[in-house]
């Protein structure tokens, strides 16, 4: 498989604060990756890091084979998108218009959106379960609805890898299959490579390739779910005794606390 990111030996700090070190690892072309690790581990920023809002202090990005720091930012929007909590809309846009600002790094000089785009949006919409909502405010969705939507704006911006950082927090646990299942279909479909950072240790463990459990700031481990998700490696990173068993209908790790 093509790897599309590869970090390599990346670290970074907030003034003296060192949170990440010695970070590599590559992404490849449709692959599901979820980053687990406890509050604090430095989960945020390490996609923060691959989305370029960030740079990093030690170490290099590399895109496919071009150095991550070398993009224009538009250029960089047109291979990585990312999901974060931190969208703040301050006035009352509707969902299409949310979406079609997805667009930005496809838009011509005049910066008006064409019939490419209107339809990009459209199929985002689409693929989101979220077409019957565009006229809508987006102030006024449910906290899924709202997900579904920028997950819409990510696609509609047809980036090669899209970042997600907890897109299942304060979703109820039909929505967070949802999410799951519609993330995890749109990389195998579209050859999406997807990041995922997560709390919910068990769908991660269901719906992703890989999993890299980081710790403290390094990776404590990265391999399939079976290889991470241990009792002893999630006791180790979480400092929190479980039980690790098999979950009978899907075969993959799962997770009890104990
Ligand atoms: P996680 O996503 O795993 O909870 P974060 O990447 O958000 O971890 O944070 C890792 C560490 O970096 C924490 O100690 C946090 O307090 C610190 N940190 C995060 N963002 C900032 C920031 N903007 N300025 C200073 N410190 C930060």
């Amino acid at each position: 498989m093509e790897p599309i990111l590869t970090l390599s030996d990346i670290g970074f700090g907030y003034g003296r604060n060192r949170v990440l070190a010695h970070i590599g690892f590559q992404v490849h072309a449709g692959e599901i990756i979820g980053i687990l690790g406890p509050n604090g581990s430095g989960k945020s920023t390490l996609l923060k890091l691959m989305d370029g809002i960030l740079l990093p202090h030690e170490g290099e990005i590399l895109i496919r084979e071009r150095p991550l720091s070398d993009f224009k930012r538009s250029d960089l929007a047109k291979e990585v998108a990312m999901v974060s909590q931190e969208n703040h809309f301050r006035f009352a846009f509707s969902v299409m218009e949310v979406v079609l600002m997805g667009r930005f790094p496809h838009l011509g000089k005049t910066q008006f959106e064409g019939k490419e785009d209107i339809k990009a949006a459209l199929e985002a919409l689409e693929a989101t379960h979220t077409d019957h909502l565009a006229g809508r405010s987006l102030d006024e969705l449910s906290g899924g609805e709202k997900q579904r939507v920028l997950i819409a704006r990510a696609l509609a911006q047809e980036p090669n890898v899209i970042l997600l950082d907890e897109p299942t927090s304060f979703l109820d646990l039909k929505y967070k299959r949802e999410m799951f299942r519609l993330i995890t279909s749109m990389g195998k479909s579209k050859g999406l490579s997807v990041v995922i950072v997560s709390h919910d240790i068990d769908l991660a463990s269901q719906y992703c390739d890989r999993i890299l459990l980081l710790n403290k700031g390094v990776i404590h481990k990265l391999g399939v779910p079976e290889e991470v998700i241990t009792a002893t490696d999630i006791e180790t990173v979480y400092d929190c005794p479980v039980h690790v068993d098999r979950n009978p209908a899907t075969g993959k790790p799962r997770v009890s606390i104990i």
